[in-house]
């Protein structure tokens, strides 16, 4: 605690679910909390500035609410630095009264097939990553000259990808997607977008309106081959209870009426199959697809079971598009098979299934890599009231906790800190850099221009 009785907190990780907890934090009126947000890049916001797709500036503006947050009295943001590098988990525990860890997600699961790592094979998020300007993804080269493309797996990140590919360049002019990613989506050669799932249409996890949003393209087609539509009787009973599921069969079912209207790009989806293997010598030439069969299992979830009917479909490039999966905090525990820190009501938990005092998590780090930004809300909130709880049972270690023995040993490690004021300046530039052109912003996408305009 502070001499003058306020709980310190570290809050790592600036996306939705430490913003959120940073908000819950700060309500408190008894203990009152003081926030440092921990964050390594010089920009906050998370998977906010650099997941969301940059056609969806509606969902990206939910960062006026974090604006708000950000700007009161006892926040701090400290950006640049790394937790687990220039603060080791023991100096988080020793210099903050309780520490919450929201750092997300940060890798993608992995397929485990023959050819997953050949050139050309890719994980969706460093697609995402790299349009959304993200500094460490600016060097990959997407060689994006094939025909067709083929994104596996059928969330909405899935769709965002499959999206993107396909806009135009009136389409993707205003947004804030990086220039060079538009000049390569523009003048890609790819034709057809192929979205393959494993499961059938109503397991689909993408959600109804970014489904429906693929009607709007204005130069891309959505084709649905009827038959790819037909149910079989586990999924037709899982319906009934399943409402997204209905509103995306319906939609699904009037884009496979539609005629395509011969525009230049076509994303095309296809069901009930596996990626067995990504072929090709020097890079992706093809994939291989297993047919599958659906059927319920003894908790009557609908389950691909392979038929061993195989095709090889001819491809340039394909995205992995299967979900996020969380990294380890070194010393801090960590469950490697769900990528989550184990806990139970955001409590981190020992080995023996103890809370471990003063540590917490939320978010994709908390719960998995499921939700929408709002699921996040409830999530933090859940943390903090436990961490607040345990706070005024007097269950937290005692300890004299400042500002300033942070700042003095950051300093002491040479850690240059990104201040909010940093941020501030860095968000300013972008957007006067984006205002000539009609655009929310121009992105800033090297560590260097990041730091020098913090810097200024
Ligand atoms: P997701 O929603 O979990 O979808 C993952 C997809 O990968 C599922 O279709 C899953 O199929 C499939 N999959 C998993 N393992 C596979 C395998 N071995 N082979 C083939 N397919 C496999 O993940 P996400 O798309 O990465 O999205 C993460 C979260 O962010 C989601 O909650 C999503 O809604 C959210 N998000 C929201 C928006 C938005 O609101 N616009 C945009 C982007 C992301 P099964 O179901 O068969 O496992």
């Amino acid at each position: 605690m502070t001499a003058d009785g306020r709980l310190r907190v570290a809050v790592v990780g600036s996306g939705p679910a430490g913003f959120y907890a940073a908000g819950a934090l700060l309500a408190s009126a008894e203990p009152k909390v003081e926030v440092d947000m921990i964050e390594r890049l010089p920009t906050p916001w998370g998977l906010v500035r650099l997941g969301v797709a940059p056609d969806h500036p509606n969902i990206k503006s939910v960062s006026r609410a974090f604006e708000k947050i950000a700007r009161q009295p006892r926040f701090r943001f400290l950006g640049n630095v790394e937790a687990g590098r220039d603060l080791a988990h023991a100096d988080l525990l020793r210099l903050y009264d309780a520490v919450v860890y929201a750092v997300g997600a940060q890798t993608d699961r992995r397929l485990g097939i023959p050819g997953e790592d050949l050139p050309g094979s890719w994980a969706a998020t460093e697609l995402v990553a790299w349009y959304n300007g993200h500094p460490d993804f600016q060097h990959l080269a997407f060689d994006l000259s094939c025909e067709r493309a083929v994104v596996i797996g059928n969330g909405n990140v899935a769709l965002d990808v499959a999206r993107m590919l396909a806009l135009t360049e009136e389409e993707l002019r205003p947004t804030d997607a990086t220039d060079a990613s538009i000049e390569a989506i523009v003048s890609a050669g790819i034709r057809e977008i192929l979205v393959v799932g494993r499961r059938g249409p109503t397991q689909a996890a993408f959600t109804t309106p970014e489904l429906k949003e693929l009607a709007d393209l204005r130069d891309a087609d959505v084709v649905v081959d009827p038959a790819e539509l037909e149910l079989d009787p586990a999924s037709e009973a899982a319906l009934e209870h399943d409402t997204n599921a209905r509103r995306n069969l319906e939609v699904l079912r009037e884009y496979a009426a539609r005629p395509p209207a011969g525009k230049a790009r076509r994303i095309v989806f296809r069901f009930r199959r596996s990626p067995v293997a990504i072929l090709g010598r020097e890079r992706v030439e093809a994939i291989e697809l297993e047919r599958n069969e659906l059927g319920a299992d003894e908790r009557g979830r609908v389950q691909a079971v392979p038929t061993g009917q195989r095709e090889v479909v001819p491809c340039g490039i394909v995205f992995r598009s299967i979900g996020y999966h969380g990294l380890p905090i070194p010393g801090a525990p960590f469950d490697e098979r769900s990528g989550t820190m184990p806990n139970r009501g955001g409590r981190v938990l020992d080995e023996e299934g103890d809370p471990i005092p003063a540590l917490y998590c939320a978010g994709w780090i908390k719960r998995g890599p499921t939700g929408v930004i709002g699921t996040n809300k409830k999530d933090a909130t859940e943390t903090v009231e436990a961490l607040l709880e345990d706070a005024r049972d007097g269950r937290l270690p005692k300890r004299e906790t400042s500002a300033l023995a942070v700042d003095a040993l950051l300093a002491e490690r040479g850690v240059e800190v990104v201040t909010y004021a940093g941020w501030e300046a860095i968000d300013a530039l972008e957007r006067a850099r984006g205002e000539p052109q009609g655009r929310p912003r121009v992105k800033l996408c090297t560590w260097d221009e990041l730091l020098a305009a913090a810097r200024a």
